[in-house]
C-alpha cells in the first residue's frame, strides 16, 4: 500500500499538522517540529504533546507514517568543532522531539564540508553526529535525505550515502529519504521507466532498499545533473510524470512516507489524487 501526502504547516502548534494533512487527503505527511529557521526552540508543552497525539489518531495516520524534517541550519558534517557541538546538540534535541511526539523518523540533510575538509572527513563527522544521537534516544530512525549536491551538500552521490551507513554503529536506526527531485539534479535520471529501472537499481545496489525510509516526490525546475535544488509542481517539471507512475506502481515504495514538497501548496490534494490514479490494477 501507498502513503502519499504533503509536508504540511505546523503553525500555531505541532497539533495542527495532523489536521492540515486530512484537510488534503493525506495518508502521510512531513512536518518541522520547530522554527527550520532558528536554533532556539521552546520544548514541546504536555498540552500540544497530546494534542498532536490525539489528532494523529482521530485522521488515522500511524506514526511510521509521519517524516518530520529537521532545520536547515544543522550541519552535522560541520568542519569547525564549535558549530559542529551546536549542530550535534540541535539534531538530538530534534530526535528527541519526535521521540515525545511519538514518532519513529526523523530526516535531514547530511552536511556539507564547506570547502574546509575533504568530502572523506566530513562524512566521519556525519556518521559520527548520528551515533551520538542515536546513543540519547531509543526509538527515532536517523533517515538521511539523498540531496542535489548544490554547493558543497554532501549526499548527492548514493556511495556518499553508503559511506555514512558504513559508519553508523547502530544500522537498525539510520536510513534514507530519497527525493526525487535532488537525485534527479544530482545526475540520477528518472524520465523514462527504463531511467527510473536504471537509478532504482544503482540504489539497490549501492545502498539497499532495507534503508529506504521514505520518499520526496518532487518535480524538479532544474535540469538533469544541474545540483541545483529547486522543486517543482508534479508533471511540469523536468522529471515529468513517468517517474511518479513507476514510483507508484512499485512494491519497493510501499508502506513508507511519500511526501510532496512541491511549490503549490494550493493543489497538493489535487497532487494526492493524481500520484493515487497512476496505480494500475
Ligand atoms: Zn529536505
Ligand atoms: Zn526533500
Amino acid at each position: 500500500m501507498k502513503y502519499v501526502g504533503a509536508h504540511v504547516s505546523a503553525q500555531g502548534g505541532v497539533e495542527n499538522a495532523p489536521l492540515n494533512a486530512h484537510k488534503i487527503g493525506a495518508k502521510a505527511f512531513a512536518l518541522f517540529t520547530k522554527n527550520q529557521r532558528q536554533w532556539k526552540a521552546k520544548p514541546l508543552s504536555e498540552e500540544s504533546i497530546s494534542a498532536f497525539k490525539n489528532n494523529l489518531h482521530e485522521v488515522g495516520i500511524a506514526p511510521e507514517h509521519v517524516l518530520p524534517h529537521d532545520s536547515y541550519l544543522i550541519n552535522l558534517g560541520h568542519p569547525e568543532s564549535e558549530k559542529l557541538q551546536k549542530s550535534r546538540a540541535a539534531f538530538i534535541d530534534e530526535m528527541q522531539r519526535c521521540e515525545q511526539l511519538g514518532l519513529k523518523l526523523l530526516n535531514f540533510h547530511p552536511g556539507s564540508t564547506l570547502k574546509q575538509i575533504s568530502e572523506a572527513d566530513s562524512i566521519v563527522r556525519v556518521a559520527e553526529s548520528i551515533n551520538l544521537a542515536l546513543q540519547q534516544t531509543a526509538d527515532v530512525t536517523a533517515v538521511i535525505e539523498t540531496t542535489a549536491g548544490q554547493g558543497t551538500n554532501l549526499g548527492h552521490r548514493f556511495e556518499q550515502l553508503a559511506a555514512i551507513i558504513e559508519q553508523v554503529d547502530d544500522k537498525e536506526r539510520v536510513g534514507i529519504c530519497i527525493d526525487t527531485c535532488h537525485i534527479f539534479t544530482a545526475g540520477y535520471d528518472l524520465r523514462t521507466t527504463e531511467a527510473c529501472e536504471q537509478t532504482f537499481a544503482e540504489f539497490e545496489k549501492v545502498v539497499g532498499y532495507n534503508y529506504l525510509c521514505g520518499m520526496h516526490l518532487n518535480d524538479s525546475k532544474p535540469d538533469l545533473g544541474a545540483r541545483v535544488d529547486r522543486h517543482e509542481s508534479l508533471g511540469i517539471g523536468k522529471i515529468g510524470w513517468e517517474a511518479f507512475r513507476y514510483i507508484m506502481n512499485d512494491p519497493r515504495f510501499d508502506e513508507i512516507p511519500m511526501v510532496l514538497e512541491t511549490i503549490d501548496s494550493s493543489i497538493w490534494d489535487v497532487e494526492i489524487q493524481q500520484l493515487y490514479a497512476l496505480i494500475e490494477e
